[in-house]
């Protein structure tokens, strides 16, 4: 009786020695928050442990321009198969399994192809979580992404993940077509896959997404345009910001944004390159528009640092955020 007493002490004080260790090895290295971008409007957030997808699209398919052009058009010379609205297209299986391995959490900001042609497939594949709207699971549904896979938000949500919490903020999509854009459309209930592209561009609403993840605050817009009210107050200390043309219909974008996020201390401009064109092909166009967003951020907020992403380089986090 003692001795078989003493001989499971011993194996419980080995075993929890042992998880001891693994645990304080799995945080040692998971402080470090690491961002990559995906193009368009997609990035990685990871601490190593952790993936966070935000719009994982790869597949970066010649399909119908957004209305007025916003921040995609083919390109001369694109020998690829052009899609129109009514097209099924498949995800770039060879793209995405390029790029991701794995994944935790999709979050989605909005039900246009650019953002969410990729997500059914990345989900299958890698089991993650995907967070988005009512929109966003319909078409997740259609393509047979189990409900448990699923977290339905509307923004104003604040949810504890354990690694990261996560703050659903309402927003508005970029003002498209010289603010003539305007859709209240949601994928239904009950559609059936494959989907054609018409099927997957209800917008559905749009999302804003705020990362709490080892001491920073990361702020993940979609596109361009923001509801004040909603992002006044926040406190990021990395923020990813539509940079695409079209924020210039809206009345100081850039300096309202600043002030309303108390001059972050970071950051990443988003959705401005040309997502009709492959990622092999020039961007330069789009770096070159770029640059006026840039400098509309350095007058806004001279502290603040822009890093231009270049695709799937990392971008590591300082470790001690503000
Ligand atoms: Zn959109
Ligand atoms: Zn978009």
């Amino acid at each position: 009786m003692v001795k078989s007493g003493f001989v499971g002490f011993v194996f419980v004080v080995t075993v929890l020695g042992a998880l001891a260790a693994q645990d304080q090895h799995s945080v040692g290295k998971s402080n470090q928050v690491v961002l990559k971008y995906l193009g368009t409007a997609g990035w990685e957030i990871t601490d190593g442990t952790t993936v966070i997808l935000i719009d994982p699209y790869l597949s970066r398919i010649n399909g119908p321009a957004p209305p007025g052009g916003g921040s995609g058009h083919s390109i001369a010379g694109d020998t690829r198969r052009a899609y129109g609205w009514n097209d099924v297209a498949s995800p770039d299986a060879a793209a995405i399994d390029s790029h991701i391995q794995r994944a935790d959490f999709i979050l989605v900001t909005h039900t246009h192809y650019d953002h969410v042609l990729d997500v059914p497939h990345i989900a299958r594949k890698t089991g993650a979580t995907v967070i988005g709207t009512e929109s966003t699971e319909n078409v997740m549904r259609a393509y047979g992404v189990p409900g448990e896979q699923l977290i339905t938000v509307r923004g104003g949500e604040d949810y504890e993940f354990g690694s990261f919490s996560l703050k659903v903020i309402p927003s508005i999509h970029s003002p498209l077509d010289h603010k003539h854009y305007f859709s209240s459309a949601s994928a239904p209930v009950g559609m059936k896959a494959p989907l054609t592209l018409e099927q997957i561009h209800p917008e559905g609403g749009t999302l804003a997404y705020l990362i709490r993840f080892h001491g920073h605050q990361i702020l993940a817009f979609g596109g361009m345009n923001y509801i004040e009210r909603e992002i006044v107050g926040l406190e990021p200390d990395v923020a990813l910001i539509g940079a695409g043309v079209s924020r210039k219909e809206i009345y100081d974008y850039s300096g309202r944004l600043m002030r309303d996020l108390h001059y972050p201390a970071l950051v990443l401009p988003t959705h401005w390159d040309n997502f009709l064109a492959p990622y092999g092909a020039s961007q330069q166009p789009a770096l070159e528009a770029l640059q006026s967003f840039v400098q509309e951020i350095v007058a806004a907020s001279p502290k603040t640092k822009v890093i231009v992403p270049k695709y799937f380089e990392a971008i590591p986090l300082e470790t001690a955020a503000k």
